[in-house]
């Protein structure tokens, strides 16, 4: 099959396969890719729109048992910067968040060792006492896998206990890439397995939940591992159906252990990765362009390489920020952004529905 071959087939609506997907990491010219993956935008979403949110990521605390090679942000217990943020300082992150007329908040860590079931069924009922209407999309894999592993709880119970308690939704945090060989050389031994990641996001989906697919690259990985986790995330989304959206961004290394052991990938890279993400995810709706990590200016290109929205203003970041990387958007620049780009913005909520 030739890449043009490959093209007409995804355009088709037809699934490419692996051998298919690895050929256009190869051989497909970047102009090629982009045209491809936006007329597949177009056909499954909204043509004339790009959506986007406006939310927060409030990090519960910096304090993490995993050290992964790659993250700049975890702290351990004793660090002199270590923090668990008290509940009223949420909250009034949370306030800020209504004010500024955003849906929902990312809540995420660290992964405390101090910290069990208990706390995170308090914060998230006391948060949606609080604020019935914002949305609470939160704790990855990492936080659950403790959780279950600390509790000795099976990973259903520990999920059915947090949705009891408020949670709406799961990020797909703790991802990075799913293939085991290039995990094992940047996280650390305990951290989730891919076939584990892809368990937790199952077990979310059975009990009704819908949780987004994310992919961090960059990590000096072997295009098969990209591939990998394409397809592995593909199955689980034909079995399940509840990905919302597959979310691809780009490894910063500074501060972190990475630091100068592996090359950065650059905007062409990963506007290519992008497109491939568009043509081989047949069957996930909704794929993000990251201003967060590529600024705006690839965030706003990534909206003609398959991606159909910008994801959240954010009005607060810091996992990325720990990297050096800080890029800002405010309301109107998100629109504009949008609307430079020959579309129409749309605020969203965090499950894709318009507001
Ligand atoms: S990436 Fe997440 S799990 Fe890994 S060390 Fe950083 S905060 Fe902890």
């Amino acid at each position: 099959m030739t890449v043009s071959g490959i093209l007409d087939k995804a355009g088709a609506g037809e699934r490419i396969d692996r051998a298919e997907i690895e050929l256009l990491f190869a051989e497909g010219s970047l102009l090629e890719l982009g045209q491809a993956a936006d007329a597949v935008r177009r056909r499954k979403t909204d043509a004339g729109v790009a959506s986007y949110i406006i939310d927060r990521n409030i990090n519960y605390t910096n304090v993490c048992i995993y050290r992964c090679r790659f993250c700049a942000f975890y702290r351990t217990r004793d660090a002199s910067d270590a923090y668990v943020l008290p509940f009223s300082e949420i909250a009034d992150k949370v306030a800020e968040t209504v004010a500024s007329g955003g849906t929902g908040i990312l809540l995420q860590g660290g992964v405390h060792p101090d910290l069990r079931m208990e706390f995170y069924e308090d914060l998230l009922r006391r948060l949606k006492a609080r604020f019935p209407q914002i949305h609470l999309h939160a704790f990855s894999v990492p936080e659950i896998w403790f959780l279950a592993k600390a509790e000795r709880l099976p990973v259903s119970e520990v999920i059915s206990r947090l949705m009891a308690a408020g949670l709406e939704s799961i990020p797909g945090g703790g991802a990075e890439i799913l293939e085991d060989e290039t995990r094992r050389r940047i996280l650390s031994r305990a951290k989730a397995s891919t076939s584990q990641w892809l368990e937790v996001h199952g077990a979310a989906h059975g009990l009704g939940l819908r949780t987004t697919a994310t992919m961090m690259f960059g990590v000096g990985e072997p295009i098969a591992a990209r591939v990998e986790h394409f397809l592995g995330v593909r199955d689980l989304q034909d079995r399940t159906g509840g990905f919302t959206a597959f979310i691809p961004w780009t490894f910063q290394d500074r501060g972190t252990d990475l630091e100068g052991d592996v090359e950065p990938v650059g905007g062409l890279d990963y506007l290519r990765t992008l497109a491939i993400a568009r043509l081989a995810l047949d069957n996930i709706d909704h794929v993000q362009g990251s201003w967060v990590t590529q600024g705006a200016k690839i965030g706003q290109l990534s909206l003609f390489f398959g991606a159909d929205d910008l994801g959240s203003i954010m009005l607060e970041e810091n996992v990325v920020a720990a990297a050096g990387v800080r890029f800002r958007m405010s309301q109107r620049d998100m629109e504009r952004t949008i609307r430079e780009a020959g579309l129409e913005p749309r605020q969203r909520r965090t499950l894709y529905e318009p507001l």
